[in-house]
């Protein structure tokens, strides 16, 4: 199929042009023709599959028709660097159409979202915290919204919003369409669908499961004091890309962030206590090319679309099985391949039953030949790159894949 196949208007197929998509992802094939007919989608895609596009181009085809400079549209998002990463998408999308969105979320002054708001917009993109904020201090009135869309409303669910998102819906006309993303469908978030959707149409891609394009690997270890040595040691043998490595706290990012900068790795971090504003620096410059691994915790990267990632490494397990297809969702994004590395522990094993009995076979195991696995003390000798060591281990891993890690001299 192709795009103009999907009745969207030409403005609206120059920007996807300009985008660079050639054909429409399997959701969007899906999801566009129903919701260009105005009813309800309950979309089931994990991330990376296209979803955003999924929902901003009939948005942006329905405001193309009808008045501006109202409140049209509404997306709820979870995360602030998802609200952000949506709302450029629709900048991009709309770059043809008179169409303005703003995004709106807590953690950054007002003033520069309630002046954008004054002049009128179309679509707001919001986290729920800062909506219910401004609608209280009488600066968004969403009485003229025609589309609501919430996206990862799993992952809402999981942050607490749920009770939030009920009662934006108060402030919502009750016959609006309503465009409702999830990867995982938790009881919760069944009972809300079932309570604010009208007759929707299912779209699911795939079984929820985690993308095919991701190789899992597991790295046993021993002891978690282990790990931080056993990682750059993967580092020295292991051609990779853009990485990112998964902690369990905030506290484990930091920490493991500034032992990968005392080793002289590329590495930035993001987790929850950073400003607004380092956390867009990390992700910025991770995506730009600037640093080539980021350290992050789950609540901090939810959602977000960092393209060419050819890692992610599971530093410490995740909680849930849903966590694990979050994280590797990272990689193997949009047709790209990528592989899932965890480091796992004899206490890890129980979830590792279940995450393989998602993904319905044993993750291989790997050892690094040139780990001292039984090593008992810590030292804070820096690690040397070792080139040749680099090739011959690479051997084991996947053939011809350029070593395209970028290291910086060792002094
Ligand atoms: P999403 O699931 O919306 O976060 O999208 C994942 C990635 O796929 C983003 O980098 C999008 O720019 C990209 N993408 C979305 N639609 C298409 C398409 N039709 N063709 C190629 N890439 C796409």
């Amino acid at each position: 199929m192709k795009f103009n196949e999907l009745t969207l208007n030409k403005k609206l197929l120059s920007a996807i042009n300009d985008m660079g998509y050639d054909n429409p992802t399997p959701i969007q094939e899906k999801a566009i023709p129903i919701a260009l007919q105005g009813e309800d989608v309950l979309g089931l895609a994990q991330t990376g599959t296209g979803k955003t596009a999924s929902f901003m181009l009939p948005i942006l085809e329905k405001l193309s028709k009808g008045p501006l400079k109202k409140i049209r549209a509404l997306v709820i998002a979870p995360t602030r660097e998802l609200a952000e990463q949506i709302h450029q998408s629709s900048i991009s999308l709309s770059k043809y159409m008179p169409i303005q969105s703003v995004s709106i979320y807590g953690g950054v002054s007002k003033y520069g979202q309630i002046k954008t708001l004054k002049k009128g917009i179309e679509i707001i993109i919001a986290c729920p915290g800062r909506l219910l904020d401004l609608i209280g201090d009488g600066v968004i009135n969403l009485s003229s919204v025609e589309v609501l869309v919430l996206d990862e409303a799993d992952t809402m669910c999981d942050m607490g919003f749920l009770p939030d998102v009920r009662r934006i819906m108060k402030y919502l006309p009750k016959d609006i369409q309503i465009l409702f993303f999830a990867a995982t469908m938790p009881d919760e978030i069944k009972e809300l669908t079932e309570d604010i959707l009208h007759n929707p149409h299912t779209v699911q891609i795939g079984k929820i499961e985690p993308a095919k394009t991701v190789a899992h690997y597991l790295y046993p270890i021993k002891s978690v004091s282990l790990k931080t040595n056993l990682l750059l040691e993967f580092f020295k043998i292991t051609a990779t890309g853009k990485v990112i490595v998964f902690t369990r706290t905030k506290h484990r990012a930091k920490r493991l962030w500034s032992d990968l900068e005392s080793a002289k790795l590329n590495v930035t971090v993001l987790q929850g206590n950073m400003s607004q504003n380092r956390r867009q620096q990390s992700i910025n410059g991770f995506q730009r090319g600037k640093y080539d691994i980021l350290v992050a915790t789950d609540m901090a990267s939810r959602g977000i679309d960092i393209s060419e990632v050819s890692h992610v490494i599971n530093f410490d397990m995740p909680s849930t099985t849903d966590d694990y297809i979050h994280r590797i969702g990272r990689t193997g994004r949009a047709e790209n391949t990528g592989e899932a590395v965890t480091f796992l522990l004899p206490q890890d094993k129980k979830l590792l039953v279940k995450i393989e009995s998602l993904l319905g076979y044993k993750i291989p195991e790997q050892y690094i030949d040139s780990f001292d696995y039984n090593q008992s003390i810590i030292t804070n000798k820096k690690p040397t790159f070792n080139k040749e060591l680099a090739k011959v281990n690479n051997n084991y891993r996947k053939p011809n894949r350029k070593f395209q890690y970028k290291k910086k001299s060792i002094s």
